[in-house]
């Protein structure tokens, strides 16, 4: 059965909004949004989880280890930008 979570998912708590992830994501999966609840005022945020590729550029190059990708060949399910439900292995 496929496990429920995105297939990247950001810590809150950790990301110190640098935006690395950002730049280094080759399918444009992430985004910095406003976030005035914090006090770097902004949030790398998963906008595009259905185009994510498990490549772990991201989680690689996060200072704070504040990415979590799932693995490849792993099955997971989640809802895309479109709001469908969607599974898959990678
Ligand atoms: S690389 Fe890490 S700390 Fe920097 S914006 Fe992305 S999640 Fe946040
Ligand atoms: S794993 Fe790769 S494709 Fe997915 S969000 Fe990270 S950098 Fe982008």
């Amino acid at each position: 059965m496929a496990e429920e979570r995105l297939p990247v998912i950001i810590n809150e708590s950790l990301c110190k909004a640098c935006g690395y992830c950002v730049e280094v994501c080759p399918k444009n999966v992430l985004e910095m949004v406003e976030a005035l609840d914090v006090w770097m005022g902004a949030m790398a945020k998963v906008v595009r989880p259905e185009n994510c590729n498990r490549c772990k550029m991201c989680e690689i190059i996060c200072p704070d280890f504040a990415i979590d990708v799932a693995e490849r060949g792993v099955e997971i399910t989640f809802t895309d930008s479109q709001g469908k439900v969607v599974t898959k292995t990678k």
